[in-house]
């Protein structure tokens, strides 16, 4: 039997409202995501991987195309609105994604709390999602600007995790922390898919980290797809393009 993609998109098209360039953000992608695969999305600044991350995640829609989610069309409020239920992203910037006038052990119970979870659950969800990206429990009643970026996004992190997502989607996850930082946070995210068998779609402009986290990588360029390949198999067909970005490793 066939296995239904997780999540499935076709013909995905996307301009920006109003945007006065004549070029679509995002053109014609076709993308299919396995239960439990690493994805990465690479591409140069501009080529739309953010557009199209906040497409798969839910936030935007596509202008044209089809989204599939376990085989099913994503369409109208109610499907997307379930559909936000199961997915979770990790902005580029996480100091932007925090309230900070939230205490820490506070920003990681608000998924909780909007899901209505009892008061107990939420405390012993909130702890155990603290404790797997490292947070000292010194630093739980701290304020997001008491923290490091790096420990910022793990905060980001153990509040997306909370809610079990199946996929998980990080933009550009690393490129605010230092080397430290950056290390601990591929650590969590391979924990993630091989304990928990979360989804991970993860953008960068690097080819060497997407290389290192994920077997399937896509690229864009200019909102186009040059390439999809598993890193695994051979790939003697890919596009000048990308053979260019694979070079400069
Ligand atoms: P990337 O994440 O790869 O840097 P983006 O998805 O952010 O690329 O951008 C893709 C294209 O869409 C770019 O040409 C960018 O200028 C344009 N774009 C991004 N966000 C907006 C916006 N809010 N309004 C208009 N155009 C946008
Ligand atoms: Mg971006």
């Amino acid at each position: 039997m066939k296995k239904v993609p997780l999540l499935s998109g076709s013909n995905l098209m996307f301009s920006y409202p109003g945007s006065r360039q004549k070029k679509k953000a995002l053109e014609d992608i076709d993308l299919d995501i396995f239960a439990g695969e690493k994805v990465g999305i690479l591409g140069a600044s501009g080529s739309g991987k953010t557009t199209l991350s906040l497409i798969l995640a839910g936030f935007e829609k596509p202008s044209s195309g089809l989204l599939l989610f376990n085989g099913n069309r994503l369409q109208g409020r109610k499907a997307y609105r379930d559909y936000r239920l199961r997915i979770q992203y990790l902005f580029q910037n996480p100091m932007g994604a925090v309230n900070r006038y939230r205490k820490i052990f506070e920003i990681v119970s608000e998924p909780l709390i909007y899901r209505k979870f009892k008061k107990e659950a939420i405390e012993s969800i909130a702890s155990e999602m603290l404790k797997m990206v490292g947070m000292d429990p010194l630093r739980w009643n701290d304020y997001p600007d008491q923290l490091s970026l790096g420990q910022i996004q793990r905060v980001c992190l153990a509040r997306a995790m909370s809610t079990g997502p199946e996929i998980l989607i990080c933009d550009e996850p690393f490129s605010a922390l230092d080397v430290s930082n950056r290390g601990k946070m591929e650590e969590i995210l391979l924990f993630l898919n091989v304990k928990h068998g979360v989804t991970l779609i993860i953008i960068s402009h690097e080819p060497k980290t997407l290389l290192h986290l994920c077997y399937k990588v896509l690229v864009l360029h200019e909102g186009k797809k040059v390439d999809l390949f598993d890193i695994t198999k051979e790939n003697d067909q890919l596009s000048e393009y990308t053979m260019k970005l694979l070079n400069q490793i």
